[in-house]
This record gives structure tokens, C-alpha cells and sequence, in this order.
């Protein structure tokens, strides 16, 4: 299959022609012509297509509230062509047999390339090892080991894990929350919390497990990612942590950037979530973050919810929200559009640097002549409200709802082949 993007601005550069050929790029330049198909990209920018490295796809399990193929539109629509699908399924990702079942799922959606991420602990358990090798060597070839929606607690269990994974290459991606802390916790604990009688999830209690983590992988020498960093001490402990040399990595979720811990006076709980949303000088805290690099990736902690799971009292709801259609546009309306990044710089925190992270081969590539044609092509000028019941996700638990945002992904492309077309994504 050849196709030939006229006039699209890679990075928000000067406008060229890309061929694309046999799912790679095979040329750029200025009026290059096909017999094939075109698409005028006419003040489009291109990026590397985007790359998730935390999202809940709900596929074993909870098929209700998202599939892998649901998930893999959504994440299409996004302008992501992988995505980390995380492991906190029923069953729990955590031997060989599930990650390769939801690997294959992946492949026959064939909308973004589903990259499993398998359990720490067994079943989430917190107490024993999972087959981490097994999930290594396996067809889905995991990297990422996560317990996330549950922290690895144990001191003990996490160095052995870190000792594990530094072996097969891997990464640890921890969900930092010391849970003898945030026992019955309900929203980011302050004055606001104490005033709506909700129970304080306190930033200590993320900060405490980073602390240790930093120190834990620096003793074993294994890479240590840390899921939806949320306070500003956070940030301050792995800028020292970098600066010490500490092999850690560190995402964000749009909604951190965006929204805060006001969001819950109205007792809405489709704003409860884990971390939860914190004050405004947390937000300038990640925004500072991701601009210099302490934090190295956004990921969107894509969390679908069936509708009695949020349409609740706020203490009976499940933490969680959608992201995977959004988190382009709200990276774009709290850091393009605020110049804290260049497009360039928002191609390295949402491909290039997550591939890297999660050992992607073929994504997060730049865009050249002979690379993989992952490609993103948005309307930077676009804006829209945002519609829960336009969204291809199963579930409806969008924070965005009403809100207006920038930019459109129009096209997306996996290996070559639209995924996206228009606006619309092809299967
Ligand atoms: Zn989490």
C-alpha cells in the first residue's frame, strides 16, 4: 500500500510531502507526486504516533465497561499507535497464558499495537512473585511489570522484583501509594478535604514509596517508572533522584495537568481517582516537571467505568477516568498552548520517550526516510466540546465532558495502514 501526505508540517515545521510505502516512510521532500492514493495534510502537524504507557483496556473481565477492541479505537482516535494495557484484569495479567491472550486480542483489533503489561505479584496479591520470565519470553514479550491500582508495598518484594526485572531488561512501573496511609481515602487531603468530610489521601503517602524506590533501585541497579506522578514533592524527589543518577522514569496523566482537587466540591465522583486530583501548585509542579524532563512521559491512566460505578454517592465509586481520546488535547491546552512545549518536545513525552521506556523497537521512532510510518496528523487549530456519547470508549466516565478543548486528530496511521481516517477510525 502506497500513500502520499501533501503538505503535512512534521513536528509544526515547514510543510512537506510524505510518501508512505510498504508501512515505512519512503520519501519526504517538497511536490513529490504518486500515482496512489493522497491525503491533503494542509496545515496538519505530524508527529510519531503517540504511546501509552498506562492504560486499563478491562479485557479479561470487564468486558462491559471496555474491550481491547473498544479501547483500541479510543486509543486510535487519540492519535496512539501502542498502548500499555495494564494488568489489573480478572484474571490478573500475571502468567504467561493472559498476556498472551490479550496480546492476541491486540493483533485482531489491529488498530495500535496492544502491548501487555504483566502483574509484580500474583493475582495483585502483594506477597508472592509472579512468572516474570514467563511473561518475558512469551509472544507478547513483556517489559513493564506493574501491580498498578495496587502498590507493591512490601520492601522486601520490591527489591526482588527490581533484581528480576533488571535481568530481562525490564522496568518496574510502580503505583506509589503507601496504602497503610490512604485507608478509606477519598480525595487529595487538605483543607478542602476536611471541609466536604471526605477522608485525606495525603501526597506523603506517594512520596514516601518514591523515596524508597529511588533509593531501592540505585542499590540494585535496575530501572524503576514510576505511574501518575501527582504532587509537586514528587517531583522534587526524582529530579534528586536523576540527578544522583538513579535510573527512574516518571509519567503524568492529562487530568493531573489539567484539573484539580476543586473538582470534587460538587461531589461528582466522576472526578475520583487515584492519585487523586491535587491543588493548583501541584499542577504547576507537573507542568514545571514535564517541560524540563524530571517527568519523562505523559500517560493517560485510561480507566473506564461502568455508569453505576460512578453514578454513585462519591464514597461508593470507583476511582478512575477515560483519557485516551483527550490527553492530546489537553497536553495541548496546558502545555503547547502555554508554551511550556514545542510539538517536538510533545513527540518526545508522548512517543518517543514512553517507547524507550517500555522497549518499543518499532515505535516513538522520528520521522524519516526508512522509519515505520506511525504517524499522527492533528488540527491544531480545531477546537470542540467534548461529547461522552460521541466517545468510541465503552464507558461514559469522561472528566472532559462539556469542556471545550483544542486540536483534532484527523489522521492516524499503524505501520502505514489508517487507522484513523478523517476523524473516523476504519475498523
Ligand atoms: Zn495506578
Amino acid at each position: 500500500m502506497t500513500l502520499l501526505l501533501k503538505g503535512a508540517r512534521p513536528y509544526g515545521e515547514d510543510a512537506v510531502d510524505i510518501l508512505v510505502k510498504d508501512g515505512v516512510i519512503a520519501a519526504i521532500g517538497e511536490s513529490l507526486s504518486t500515482t496512489a492514493d493522497t491525503i491533503d495534510a494542509t496545515g496538519l502537524v505530524v508527529l510519531p504516533g503517540l504511546v501509552d504507557l498506562h492504560t486499563h483496556l478491562r479485557e479479561p473481565g470487564r468486558e462491559d465497561t471496555e474491550t481491547v477492541l473498544t479501547g483500541s479505537r479510543a486509543a486510535a482516535l487519540g492519535g496512539f499507535t501502542a498502548v500499555h494495557a495494564m494488568a489489573n484484569t480478572d484474571p490478573v495479567a500475571d502468567t504467561a497464558g493472559v498476556v498472551e491472550q490479550v496480546w492476541r486480542l491486540g493483533n485482531d483489533a489491529g488498530l495500535v499495537d496492544v502491548v501487555p503489561v504483566g502483574a509484580v505479584t500474583v493475582g495483585l496479591g502483594g506477597e508472592q512473585l509472579a512468572e516474570l520470565g514467563a511473561m518475558a519470553d512469551s509472544a507478547a514479550r513483556v517489559r513493564v511489570f506493574s501491580d498498578d491500582g495496587k502498590c507493591v508495598s512490601d520492601p522486601a518484594l520490591m527489591r526482588r522484583a527490581l533484581e528480576y526485572v533488571k535481568a530481562l531488561d525490564g522496568v518496574v512501573a510502580q503505583h506509589a501509594e503507601e496504602p497503610r496511609l490512604t485507608v478509606g481515602a477519598q480525595m487529595h487531603e487538605g483543607d478542602r478535604s476536611a471541609r466536604l468530610g471526605l477522608t485525606g489521601w495525603p501526597a506523603v503517602a506517594e512520596e514516601a514509596i518514591i523515596a524508597r524506590d529511588v533509593l531501592l533501585a540505585e542499590h540494585v541497579g535496575a530501572r524503576l517508572h514510576v505511574c501518575h506522578v501527582s504532587t509537586a514533592g514528587s517531583v522534587e524527589l526524582i529530579r534528586w533522584a536523576k540527578s544522583r543518577g538513579v535510573q527512574v522514569t516518571a509519567e503524568v496523566t492529562p487530568h493531573h495537568l489539567l484539573l484539580t482537587d476543586a473538582q470534587a466540591e460538587g461531589y461528582d465522583a466522576t472526578f475520583k481517582v487515584n492519585p487523586p486530583l491535587r491543588t493548583a501548585e501541584d499542577v504547576a509542579a507537573l507542568r514545571a516537571g514535564l517541560a524540563d524532563g524530571t517527568i519523562d512521559a505523559v500517560a493517560t491512566d485510561h480507566a473506564p467505568h461502568a455508569g453505576e460505578d460512578k453514578e454513585c454517592e462519591w464514597s461508593a465509586a470507583r476511582p478512575g477516568m477515560l483519557g485516551l481520546e483527550q490527553a492530546l488535547s489537553v497536553v495541548v491546552d496546558t502545555m503547547v498552548d502555554t508554551g511550556l512545549l514545542t510539538w517536538r518536545e510533545v513527540a518526545d513525552r508522548m512517543s518517543v520517550r514512553p517507547a524507550q521506556i517500555g522497549r518499543l523497537a518499532g515505535q516513538g521512532r522520528p520521522i524519516a526516510v526508512g522509519e515505520p510510518a506511525n504517524l499522527v496528523l492533528l488540527d491544531p487549530s480545531a477546537r470542540a466540546v467534548v461529547d461522552p456519547a460521541a466517545l468510541a470508549s465503552k464507558s461514559r466516565n469522561s472528566p472532559y465532558a462539556g469542556r471545550e478543548l483544542p486540536a483534532r486528530v484527523v489522521h492516524t496511521l499503524l505501520r502505514g495502514e489508517l487507522s484513523v481516517l478523517d476523524g473516523k477510525v476504519q475498523k
